[in-house]
Parts: C-alpha cells; structure tokens; sequence
C-alpha cells in the first residue's frame, strides 16, 4: 500500500523560511522499509530553520511511531521507537525514577530529532551530548537498507548519522541509557551578574559549578551593563522527605493564541521585559527548591509561544567559541545585537565541555551563545553576516539544527570534518537521494 502524501508548508520553529513539502505520516514501523530514499526525516519540528524542510519534497512525520518497546527497570535501558518525544519518555519514566541524561530547552523532541542534532543540555560540561547516552540505533538508509549502528558496529555511519541532521537516512528506533533520579525536585542558585565578565567568571568558577549551569543574558543593555545576566545552577534532590513535586507536563500551560502584529516586538517592550526578569530572579540569592518543568523548560510553559514574534518569524542564532576567544567574540556580538536594536528577548549563555565524536556534531569545547532574532529581510541577512564574521574570525561554528542562512563556504570553515562525513554519505547514499533544503542551501553534494 502507497502512504499518502499531503501538501502543505511547512517550517521550522522559527517560522523561518516556510516552504511547501509533501507530508508522509507512518503509523506502522513496517511502512519505514517502504518510504521511498528521497523522503527527508522530520520529528516535531523544533529545529528552528530548514534543516527539518525538503522543499518541493517530501518529508516523513516520525511522530506516529511513538512506541516503547522495551524497558530494563534495573539497568534503565529504553528501547523505543524514533518518534517518542522526550516530554513523553519524562512523563512515562520520571515518576519511575528515570530521567534524561541530557536534555535541551524544550521537551517536545523526538528522540530520532535528538539524536540527529545531537543535542545539548545545561550538563554537556559534565555529561556531553545525547549521543553519549544512546546504545544504539535502527537506521534506514538509502543505499544499504536497515542497519543497526551504535558506537562498536558500523561506527562511522552512527557518528555521522550523530548530527548528521536527517541526511543519512531515517532512524526507526533507538536504544537509550535513562538516569535514575530520586525526587522530582531541584535544587537551584541564582547569582546576578552586573555584566559579562561576572557571568563567564562564574561559568567557569569551580565553587560555582553545579551538574546544571546557564546564564541568561539581557542583550539589550548596553555599555557598563553589557552582558548582564543571571547565572543559574542546579542540581537534582535525592533526599526521599522532600514535599510531593508536580509531575512534568506533557502539555504547555497556556497557549499563544495567534500571531502578535508585527509592532508588538520592538526594543522597548523587550527591555522592559528583561529588566523586570532580571530584577525577579536576581532577587532569589538563597537555594530554592524548583520542580523540574520551570527548571528545564521555562519556554515549553507557554506553547506556539513563536507566534509572538508575528508572521515573519525568527531565526534562533546559536554559536559557540572557543574558550581563548570566547569572551571577546561574546562581546562582540552582544555589541552588534543591541547596536542593531534586534530586539532579541533573555538570550542565553552556556559552558560546553569536550566535543563528541560526531563529525557534524554541533558542541565542541567552550561557551555557547543562543540569540532569537525576529526576521526583518535583509536587514537581519546584514546582521547574521556580521555574526558569522564574529564567529568565523574566532574560531567557532553556528549550530546546523538553528540555522537558516548560513553561507555554503562559512559551514565549510566552521565543519572541518566535513569532508570525513562526506566518505560516510558516499556510502550510505552515494546518489544523494535524501537531501534537505539545509543540505541543498549549504551545497553539501559539492563536496568539501
Ligand atoms: C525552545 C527550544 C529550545 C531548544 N533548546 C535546545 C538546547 O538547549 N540544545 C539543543 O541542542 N537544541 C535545542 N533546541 C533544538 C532542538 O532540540 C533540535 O532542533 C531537535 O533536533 C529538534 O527535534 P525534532 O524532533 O523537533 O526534530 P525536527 O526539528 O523535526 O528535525 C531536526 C533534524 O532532525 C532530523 N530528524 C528528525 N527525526 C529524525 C529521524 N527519526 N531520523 C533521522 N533524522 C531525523 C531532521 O531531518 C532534521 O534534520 C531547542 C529548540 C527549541 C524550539
């Protein structure tokens, strides 16, 4: 039987750019072995530009093949299908006692999205990416069929599928290592930081540190305040006497009801938001006890919160840096956003330790930076080239899984192990059936 095919746009969660596709949507795991090799793989769509998009193609919706197939409750061990969400594996799993190893700022993920963006938590310092908790994987592939791939069998094809953004093939299952947790609770420590010097001192201060850490920055404030934030760290309760928490939501609270009018953003509103963040949280100076949904996922409170930034959407700018450039190209950038009055809401600033052994894979070690930019044409085209140029003269790369302009020679130059990644594809799909509109933007079938 032919899965049917539905036309509509789509995008990512930036909304930014929107581009028709044709829409498969298996429910059966049986169907995968019969998606024809050029259909792009796409979970939830929370990758922000166009790495989930194939446009004038076709994309297979993973969300249906949600299944849990196995559970090893001594060991945690969760063998599962690619289109379970993390929200799901949390409400399922968290009242067990296991959570995830590693997880982003949303949990409306799906494990195959997570593993194909090979994504970061608040722990990559101390726990690395997603990737380092999976056994392994069933994978699709265009040219050699089903194969499983984990870190001992067909090693280069699992790190290559490992932020490999979709373009290997579609991975139909997974096997992943939960971590045991005894409360639902977390422990959490606000520090202000006056500026930004102050936040990378206490990212990188021992005394500081915490298995969970991030700053939020206002990077709207300017001058002697440039970088002001407040620097977060958590850990997980263990005692058992704690007060019953709430169990993670597998729902937003609210919703956003519709698009915002594009006036609504503007850099006065943004300012006054941050200030008044800035002032509530810094005010928390002792440990307070947080349950793990406003800890992990403050964003996720609200869904289709990208509405607020009206039809033209937003492009989510995420670098990193090593830690020899790290602060003065932070700065930089920090001085180019509130330059351009790019009302940019909280963003966010993180430690990355070792990178993995993905070849695309976006973490490698030093500081991370994560802005939101509402879309204004050229005009954001203008101010993303001048970030790029920030983070290509100090050595970093912008994440693949937020990125929507990137040019063909900046990836080059920011993914020096593209080419090994390329010997992969050669053999995984030496046609290049599967493409993106990432992949086709970035001119990855041209070589290195
Ligand atoms: C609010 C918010 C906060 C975020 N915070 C973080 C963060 O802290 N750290 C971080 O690393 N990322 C973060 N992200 C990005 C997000 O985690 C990644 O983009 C993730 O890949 C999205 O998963 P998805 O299931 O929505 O996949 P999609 O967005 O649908 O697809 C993303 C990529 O994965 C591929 N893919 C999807 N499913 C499969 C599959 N079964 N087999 C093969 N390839 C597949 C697609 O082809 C595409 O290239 C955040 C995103 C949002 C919206």
């Amino acid at each position: 039987m032919v899965l049917p095919v539905r036309e509509c746009e789509l995008s990512g969660w930036g909304r930014h750019p929107v581009q028709r596709c044709g829409v498969l949507r298996p429910d059966r795991y049986g169907d995968l072995s019969r998606i024809e090799a050029d259909t792009l793989p796409r979970g939830l769509g929370r990758s922000y530009g166009d790495s989930s998009l194939n446009q004038g193609g076709r994309v297979v919706e993973m969300t249906r093949l949600n299944r849990i197939l196995e559970f090893d409750e001594t060991l945690g061990i969760l063998v599962a299908e690619a289109g379970l969400s993390l929200a799901e594996v949390a409400e399922i799993f968290l009242p067990r006692g296991w959570f995830l190893p590693v997880t982003p700022g949303t949990k409306f993920v799906t494990l195959g999205g997570a593993i194909a963006s090979d994504v970061h938590g608040k722990n990559h310092h101390g726990e690395g990416c997603f990737s380092a908790h999976v056994a392994w994987i069933e994978l699709f592939t265009p040219a050699l069929g089903r194969l499983t791939c984990s870190p001992e069998e067909h090693p280069e094809i699992f790190w290559a599928t490992v932020g490999g953004q979709g373009l290997t093939g579609i991975i139909g299952a997974m096997a992943l290592q939960l971590k045991p947790v005894s409360s639902l609770w977390m422990e959490v420590t606000h520090h202000p930081a006056r500026e930004l010097e102050s936040a990378f001192n206490l990212l990188s201060d021992p005394e500081a540190d915490a298995p969970y850490t991030v700053a939020w920055i206002d990077c709207l404030a300017k001058g002697r305040e440039l970088g002001r934030s407040i620097f977060m760290a958590g850990h997980h309760r263990t005692e058992k006497n704690l007060p019953p928490a709430k169990a993670p939501r597998s729902k937003p609270l609210i919703q956003a009801p519709f698009n915002f009018p594009s006036g609504c953003l503007n850099s006065l509103t943004v300012r006054a938001f941050n200030g008044v963040y800035y002032r509530r949280n810094g005010r928390k100076r002792f440990p307070f006890l947080s349950a793990m949904d406003p800890f992990f996922y403050p964003l996720d409170m609200v869904g289709h919160w990208n509405r607020i930034y009206g039809r033209r959407g937003f492009v989510q700018y995420q670098s990193v840096l090593p830690p020899g450039t790290a602060f003065e190209g932070v700065k930089a950038q920090l001085e180019e956003i509130s330059a351009a009055e790019a009302a940019s809401f909280l963003a966010v600033l993180k430690r990355l330790g070792a990178a993995g052994p993905g070849h695309l894979s976006f973490p490698t070690e030093g500081y991370t930076l994560a802005l939101d930019l509402p879309y204004r044409g050229p005009e954001t085209e203008a101010l993303l080239k001048r970030l790029d140029a920030i983070v290509l003269k100090g050595g970093g790369r912008v994440n693949l899984c937020k990125d929507a302009h990137l040019s063909p020679e900046s990836f080059r130059a920011m993914y020096p192990r593209f080419e090994e990644w390329l010997g992969v594809k050669a053999q995984v799909d030496p046609e290049w059936m599967l493409q993106s509109s990432l992949s086709r933007r970035l001119r990855m079938k041209e070589g290195a």
